[in-house]
């Protein structure tokens, strides 16, 4: 059976709710096709769940505009939808001398982001408000938040809805043709269908790549070479003495093993950066000494056993590995000449935060 419709969304994922939301709300009656039997289990759950201020990337790159934008648009529907979240702050770390020039290199890339929030925290402040913190010195960034990442979902699914739009769970896109009077796709699953539609955005995550390969009509060199890396994370036993965010400078790859807490105040460390060759979301139990020796730089008080394995998650990484493209790529019709296609691809963190801005800017695409 074909069925017709204006836009379908590949992936229930927190990118794909954001941007099918804003799709119906746009007036084009728009479904979720997602594979597995609920929406968010990619990963979308498996991240920090950190409302990033927009500090680290490259300025004038997609990362750094629309993690900025985002991270206010996300803020403001949290509040208005009554989604979990807490603006706690954070505080970036150097754990030796010659970090604290790193820390103010921060500081500039931060400016030119147009985050113009963030400061050096006077030492005396720093053992006051977190008197368990080693560092020569931090910078504070009090837009950092964090929030309900599931919660955020639910409520992107329930106005997606609302407004008359579906989620189609358990509908794995099997493959797809785009011509000129418009793209078909196979779903398969229980319940098989043929897809017929005007516009149809991939929001496949880590999948992304490979749904766009198998698209006849796209040219296979419009997309680019992807690989992952696995960042694992560890819980903490207990409660954390600590208030607010603590991240290290970033390391190749990855922002450093930070600590974060989630909102009834449990703590968890990651992600560390993990090069790998397919999906497995286990957490090796040997990769803990790390974990000790890297926190211990700016917690040394960290008790032995102290930390369990807790989850993974994997980076949508573009490139090889040995020259990865570092910004997001959102690819409309002007870039691979194909009519109504949008692919949302190496949507790795600051993603979540850039959720609702990314959308905005898929919307204007049509
Ligand atoms: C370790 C880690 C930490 C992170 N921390 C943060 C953070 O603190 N703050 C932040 O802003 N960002 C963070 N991110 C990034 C953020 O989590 C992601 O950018 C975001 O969740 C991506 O969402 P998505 O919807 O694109 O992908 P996903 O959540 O993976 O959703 C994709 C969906 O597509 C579905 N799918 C795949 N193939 C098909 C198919 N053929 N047919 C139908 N459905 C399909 C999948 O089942 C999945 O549900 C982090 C990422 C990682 C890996």
């Amino acid at each position: 059976m074909t069925e017709k419709i204006d836009c379908v969304v590949i992936g229930a994922g927190v990118v794909g709710l954001a941007v099918a939301r804003a799709m119906q709300l746009s007036g084009r009656e728009t479904i979720v096709v997602e594979a597995e039997r609920a929406i968010g289990t990619g990963t979308s759950s498996r991240n920090s769940e950190v409302i990033h201020a927009g500090i680290y990337y490259a300025q004038g790159s997609l990362k750094a505009r629309l993690c900025v934008e985002g991270r206010k648009l996300l803020y403001q529907y949290c509040s208005e939808h009554g989604v979990a979240h807490r603006n706690c702050g954070k505080f970036i770390v150097a754990t030796s001398p010659e970090q604290v020039a790193t820390l103010e290199k921060i500081m500039a890339s931060a400016k030119a982001n147009g985050v113009d929030d963030l400061r050096f925290v006077p030492a005396d402040e720093i053992r006051r408000k977190e008197p368990h913190l080693a560092c020569f010195a931090a910078l504070e960034s009090p837009s950092t938040g964090i929030v309900d990442s599931h919660g955020l979902m639910l409520a992107l699914q329930g106005d997606l809805e609302s407004a008359g739009g579906t989620v189609a769970l358990g509908a794995p896109v099997l493959s797809g043709v785009c011509s000129s009077s418009g793209l078909v796709l196979e779903v398969g699953g229980d319940e098989p269908m043929r897809l017929e539609a005007q516009i149809l955005i991939n929001c496949a995550g880590l999948n992304a790549p490979a749904v766009a390969r198998t698209l006849e009509g796209l040219a296979p060199s419009a997309v680019p070479a992807n690989h992952f890396t696995k960042g694992n994370y560890y819980s903490l036993a207990g409660r954390a003495p600590f208030s607010r965010l603590i991240y290290p400078v970033p390391v190749p790859g990855g922002l450093g093993v930070h600590l974060t807490l989630d909102l009834a105040g449990q703590a968890r460390f990651g992600p560390d950066v993990e090069a790998i060759e397919r999906i497995d979301y286990r957490v090796d139990p040997s990769r803990a000494n790390a974990f000790y020796a890297e926190i211990r730089k700016y917690w040394p008080a960290l008790a032995d056993g102290a930390l369990q394995p807790a989850y993974s998650g994997i980076r949508p990484k573009l490139g090889t590995p040995q020259s990865p493209l570092a910004d997001f790529v959102i690819q409309g019709p002007r870039d691979h000449g194909v009519r109504g296609l949008v692919n949302l691809l190496g949507i790795e963190s600051p993603g979540l935060t850039s959720s609702l801005a990314i959308a905005v800017q898929v919307r204007a695409l049509f």
